[in-house]
């Protein structure tokens, strides 16, 4: 018997470090969530020691279940990371995590193996499970939340590229302009195609709520091409790819009134006819409040699938 078989019955202790939230549980090997916690992100953010306030959030479930019962600690969160998933190089959200390595500060902590991945593979692998999507050929996944998120799965797998950067999407370069991204570089298509950017909006012209942008201002020019921006990265994707379907998701997708139909048209308006403009399909992410301690279990069982544990 291998060291992997023991492991198959065993639990994950995980937890999704979000820019608002950040949630924790513990998952089955059955994907059911047996316990589920809530902070504010903002008490890590200002923890001194990121390990020991990660050790202390999950420490009841520890003792409730007994280390042995876990077979592992599983982390998402938003940031650019290595290849090898151990170091996350430019997390915007939490202060105090750029350039270290969670995974080693952890798994020394709890003598439990720790994997991490970036937030939108474990939504996009939890969409992939919980919608029960065909994950043979490409599923994308396009989150436009604060920024512009991507991801996609390979016949289920998903595919990080060879640097670990892969489907950076937000970030894809828009001729002849020349804003300054937080990424450190110009011309992103995200300044253009974000929440981010209909917040601005929302702040500095309408002076409204930017979750009642659509509600209100949806009709206005400005707003619109925010969305016509997102669509157009949307359809540089599918004309690359021609993925099977699209997994839509995201805060901003989310919000009342945003204009899905004008969105969809404008995505195929972009694309060449007639594939992938009539075979690409839209499916609506479910966008649980558990999607991301879910997915992350997901992406930890794969994880040890592949690496035999
Ligand atoms: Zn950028």
């Amino acid at each position: 018997m291998t060291a992997g078989r023991t492991q198959v019955d065993k639990l994950f202790l995980s937890v999704e470090i979000g820019g608002t939230n950040l949630r924790y549980g513990v998952v089955d090997q059955d994907l059911k969530v047996l316990e589920f916690g809530k902070e504010p992100s903002s008490l890590l953010s200002e923890a001194e020691d990121k390990g020991a306030y990660l050790e202390e959030l999950t420490r009841p479930y520890l003792e409730k279940y007994g280390k042995e019962a876990f077979c592992c600690m599983t982390l998402s969160l938003a940031s650019l990371m290595n290849r090898e998933r151990t170091i996350n190089f430019n997390s915007p959200n939490i202060k105090g995590l750029n350039n270290i390595s969670l995974v080693d500060i952890l798994s020394e902590r709890l003598s439990l193996p720790v994997f991490m991945e970036r937030d939108v593979n474990t939504a996009l692998l939890y969409e992939i499970w919980k919608g029960n999507i065909d994950s043979r050929g490409i599923v994308a996944g396009i989150f436009i939340g604060t920024g512009l998120g991507n991801a996609m799965c390979i016949d289920g797998k998903v595919y990080i590229g060879h640097s670990g950067s892969a489907c950076e999407l937000g970030h894809i370069p828009v001729l002849g302009f020349e804003g300054a991204c937080g990424c450190g570089k110009n011309g992103c298509i995200e300044l253009k195609a974000s929440g981010r950017t209909l917040a601005l909006l929302a702040q500095e012209k309408y002076g409204c709520p930017v979750g009642e942008i659509f509600l209100r201002h949806g009709q206005e020019e400005d707003v619109l091409a925010v969305v016509r921006a997102c669509a157009v990265a949307a359809a540089t994707e599918i004309t690359i790819l021609d993925p099977g379907c699209v997994v839509l998701g995201g805060g901003v997708v989310e919000m009342e009134n945003f204009p899905m139909e004008y969105f969809q048209r404008t995505v195929r308006e972009n694309l060449r006819i007639p594939y992938p403009r009539e075979s690409v399909r839209f499916i609506m992410a479910h966008s649980d409040p558990e999607a991301g301690i879910v997915g992350a279990a997901i992406n930890a069982r794969n994880r040890m699938n592949q690496e035999e544990y």
